[in-house]
């Protein structure tokens, strides 16, 4: 197996501003991993805040020697020796992930989600997402967003409920928010919870840091509309932590190494009652595609982020009337765009 990578910038349409960070460009890696003729394309997307860069990433791939496996199909233990190879780098482990599910799907000429026997008939509807902004433009953006049936909106600045009454004077859709651990006060956060839960909010992504373990748990317990971990559930080990503590958790293949783990975090979360949000980064249509493949399994999809960009190299799964489409391709189901310039508008 021969694994290549470049680096690649996605340009974002909108600049996008969180509770603490704003940008317009993301990087990403993209990758392929090779045997005999067939190709699995893989990717790593590394927004800032989470650490990892290009050079991370790079200098992460470089170590890995894939040649001393004779068989893809090895999956299991390809993935356990990339996962101690370091500590961390969990989005270039999900680009190694990706590639070889993406080439063991081809190999078998079968889409992942049929290897899997998941009903492509129970996808999901997926949310947009809406980013902190001016009302002129978050009025822009939530017109952008009509073929969309849910609005993922980012909370956690000075202006909340503000941003929300600017949604709900164009639009009555559900929506749900994410605090991105922007709120530091539990009285605030419940007062919020049923003024949200009276605007037709149906779940509050991480409001608090991941620190504040009881907080959460009584907000859990308190609020009318479900409280969600992204920041707290990263990995499988995080979600014996997770229960009693949260209503529900947000699955990003990378934070969590990648689709074998994602698909075990999904497996325990419904043994625990915990519900389950497939979500993601600003990535290309094949990050994008590996996590719809999995999504049959699961009650909200946040997979956007190849919607939010204006380059995208690749085309794969679709949203047709704000519900994603998974195709019969093998793999992930994505192909290379011809001609890029095409998608530049
Ligand atoms: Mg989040």
């Amino acid at each position: 197996m021969k694994l290549t990578y470049k680096p690649y910038t996605l340009e974002l349409k909108h600049k996008f501003t969180l509770a603490n960070s704003s940008r317009s460009t993301t990087p990403v890696m993209l990758t392929e991993l090779e045997y005999e003729g067939i190709t699995g394309y893989g990717e790593a997307s590394m927004p800032p805040y989470l650490g990892e860069s290009h050079q991370t990433v790079s200098d992460f791939l470089s170590k890995l020697d894939l040649s001393i496996f004779n068989n893809p199909l090895e999956i299991d233990s390809i993935l356990d020796y990339v996962d101690t190879i370091e500590e961390g780098n969990f989005a270039a482990k999900a680009s190694i992930d990706i590639a070889l599910h993406d080439l063991v799907g081809k190999l078998e000429n079968i889409s992942l989600y049929n290897l899997w026997k998941l009903d492509k008939n129970k996808t999901p509807e997926t949310s947009f997402t809406i980013g902190i902004d001016t009302k002129e433009i978050i009025i822009k953006k939530v017109q952008e967003a009509e073929n969309y049936k849910i609005l993922k909106v980012k909370l956690g600045s000075t202006n909340d409920k503000g941003i929300i009454n600017t949604i709900r004077s164009v639009t009555n859709k559900p929506i749900i928010v994410d605090v991105n651990q922007g709120w530091e006060d539990k009285y605030f956060a419940l007062e919020m919870a049923h003024w949200l839960s009276e605007k037709n909010v149906k779940l509050i992504e991480q409001p608090f840091s991941k620190s504040l373990i009881d907080e959460t748990a009584w907000l859990n317990q308190e609020s009318p509309i479900p409280i969600f971990a992204d920041e707290s559930a990263v990995r499988f080990i995080d979600l014996k932590n997770i229960v009693g503590c949260y209503s529900g958790i947000n699955i990003k293949l990378m934070k969590c190494t990648g689709l074998a783990e994602a698909k075990k975090m999904i497996d325990y979360a419904k043994s625990s009652n915990l519900q389950i949000m497939l979500g993601c980064m600003t990535e290309t249509s094949c990050a994008i595609s590996a996590a719809a493949q999995l999504s049959p399994m699961v009650e909200w999809a946040d997979l956007d982020g190849n919607l939010l960009i204006n380059n995208d190299p690749f085309v794969g799964t679709q949203i047709i009337d704000g519900k994603i489409s998974l195709s019969d391709k093998p793999g992930i189901g994505v192909s290379k765009r011809r001609n890029l310039d095409d998608k530049k508008k």
